[in-house]
């Protein structure tokens, strides 16, 4: 057994598509091939695995599309190289996290698939439980001389700060003696000071040509309640300087973080430096690698406007189907398995990209398409009478429950003499190469009989309400005489006395613009205007016992879900996943 903390992936084929484009991967062996990370322990002296890292979201807000790659990508690696991945909240910021979002992320990460629990512990951790040894450590930093109160105000700091084209000034307090700093540090950690007045700051170099170099702040006074800690704190650790430590508390190797951070990472190898000096960290120390962040088209994948789109209406919620939350794709009917298959599918590289929204849809159809029952719908329902048939007849037809899976089993429905059809499938005046029902025309009402068009009704406006036909008793699919019609053109139909009726919600992009975010555009401008229709449809019988979460194929519609939230035995309400790639019978 190995003591890989995440489960296999559905698919066999993900690992050796990830490892071809993952320069990560070349990191970890090489890594491993040195030895690097060999004979680690902890501090209770067990074993430590070569390779660990992290998922660290920030409790703020649901989890997007753009979170399940890190998920993939840190749980993955772990995964692979029989290492650990640790499921560690950033929680240092306390005016924006929430219990609720904990939950949410927690669950979110499960659902994809992964566990920070394995048979060396439960490794789920928060930054706020290291806020006593942040502090310590800041402690040393000033005694050491690394570390100074700065007594600017935000302004001055701003402006002492340079450009990327001009070095920064010393601050008038950097010489203050670490004895007076630390004084300072202690008054500001009783909560002497209001919010700004003092600031922790890292005392490297003013001059860096790197921004994040220029005494960048470690610690700042903010008088807020934190979701996990109360009020035990009025001072909070900066994200740059936390993130590293607790990356080393935590023994990882691998740290992964997008593009951005790469310039924040002479400062991450600062402060561990400086720790291990001190005595609080061995070596090797972790390592931080970036990688570029995944960008969907047709989609926002940042907190703050999804947050938007929530509360400003434009959406039913964190969870509506169209939204680029993992709520929202579950809901819409994505399979977690899905959303591994396309993340390692999109590769892991160093330059940024677009990556389109049809990879998201080919890889919840290939893998809905061999798992999802088959079923038929009538969406845009018209009515079809089959004049001869027997008033009374009720003559089941049999489909298999998956056409590439026979041990699934068959299906069976009735026909009867009045059924719903789609309405694109009836033309009275056909155009060139239509081969579906029009007058005269023969066509195959699939699994069940050959039918030939006799003609339809209309109401007072010329618009067609039913469709009239007469069918061939012998032709009935399956038996010998089926073979003895040629036709064109195959429909599909239920019942219309014993089909279910059903509310469908055909989703589609919610943003009609390939990047709605981009080049300063607002991205609620660009709104599809019809993400979202609600339409009565008819299913075949057995569609009864649709569980909720459970996915079908409607047979030439797409993938459908019945909604994980709404749907009920008596009321039964399903999502358009996504359509099929090719419609047939055209
Ligand atoms: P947002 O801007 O939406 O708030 P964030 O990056 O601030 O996102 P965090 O909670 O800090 O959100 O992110 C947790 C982890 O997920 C980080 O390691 C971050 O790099 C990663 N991540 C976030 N967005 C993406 C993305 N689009 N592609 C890849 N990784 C991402
Ligand atoms: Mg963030």
């Amino acid at each position: 057994m190995s003591s890989s903390n995440t489960k296999a992936p559905a698919n066999a084929n993900t690992n050796a598509e990830t490892a071809a484009s993952n320069f990560l991967r070349t990191i970890i062996e090489a890594d491993s091939a040195t030895g690097k990370y060999d004979g680690r322990t902890d501090a209770m002296a067990h074993p430590l695995p070569k390779v660990i890292t992290r998922f660290p979201p920030e409790p703020n807000g649901y989890l997007h599309i753009g979170h399940a790659k890190s998920i993939c990508l840190n749980f993955g690696l772990a995964r692979d190289y029989q290492g650990r991945c640790n499921m560690r909240f950033d929680d240092t910021n306390p005016e924006k996290e929430e219990q609720e979002y904990v939950d949410g992320i927690l669950e979110a990460v499960k659902w994809l698939g992964f566990d920070w629990k394995d048979e060396t512990g439960d490794h789920l951790y928060f930054a706020s439980d290291y806020f006593d040894k942040l502090y310590e450590m800041a402690e040393y930093l000033i005694k050491a001389g690394h570390a100074y109160v700065d007594s600017q105000s935000a302004e001055e700091m701003s402006a002492n700060r340079g450009s990327f084209s001009e070095p920064g000034k010393n601050s008038p307090y950097r010489d203050r003696t670490p004895e007076e700093s630390l004084d300072l540090f202690r008054r500001m950690r009783a909560g002497e000071f209001k919010d700004g007045e003092h600031i922790l700051r890292a005392k490297i170099d003013m001059a860096s040509p790197n921004m994040n170099m220029r005494d960048p702040a470690i610690y700042r006074i903010r008088h807020a309640h934190h979701h996990r800690t109360g009020d035990a704190w009025c001072i909070y650790p900066m994200y740059d300087y936390a993130h590293p430590i607790e990356d080393a508390i935590e023994n990882v190797t691998h740290s992964i973080c997008t593009l951005e951070f790469q310039d924040h990472r002479p400062f991450y190898d600062w402060v561990l430096e400086r720790l291990a000096e001190g005595g609080f960290f061995k070596r090797p120390l972790p390592h931080q690698y970036e990688f570029a962040r995944l960008n969907v088209t047709y989609v926002v994948t940042s907190k703050r406007k999804l947050r938007q789109l929530v509360e400003e209406g434009v959406v039913d919620g964190w969870d509506d189907p169209r939204m680029s939350t993992l709520v929202g794709i579950r809901r819409r009917g994505f399979t977690s398995e899905a959303i591994q298959l396309f993340c390692d599918r999109t590769g892991t590289t160093k330059s940024d990209g677009w990556t389109d929204y049809s990879m998201l849809e080919a890889a919840v159809r290939d893998d809905l398409d061999a798992k999802a029952r088959r079923a038929i719908a009538v969406l845009r329902p018209l009515k079809l009478i089959i004049d001869n048939f027997p008033e009374n007849l009720v003559d089941e037809c049999h489909a298999s429950v998956h056409p590439h899976h026979p041990e699934r089993g068959q299906r069976s429905f009735p026909i009867t003499k009045e059924l719903w059809i789609e309405e694109e499938d009836f033309m009275e005046t056909p155009s060139k190469g239509y081969f579906r029902l029009f007058p005269g025309n023969k066509v195959r009402l699939k699994y069940g009989y050959i039918v030939e068009c006799t003609g339809c009704d209309k109401d007072g406006n010329g618009k067609v309400v039913a469709v009239h036909c007469s069918y061939f008793p012998d032709s009935k699919s399956g038996t010998p005489g089926a073979d003895n019609y040629k036709v064109k053109g195959t429909i599909h139909w239920v019942s219309a006395t014993h089909a279910l009726e059903a509310e469908v919600r055909l989703y589609d992009r919610l943003f009609s613009d390939p990047m709605p975010d981009a080049g300063g555009k607002d991205f609620k401008q660009c709104l599809n205007p019809n993400s979202k229709e609600v339409i009565t449809a008819y299913l075949e019988q057995g569609m009864k016992g649709a569980l909720a979460d459970e996915k079908f194929q409607f047979e030439r519609h797409g993938y459908f879900v019945a909604d994980r939230v709404d749907h009920q035995p008596g009321r039964p309400v399903f999502n358009r996943v996504v359509t099929l790639k090719d419609s047939w019978g055209k």
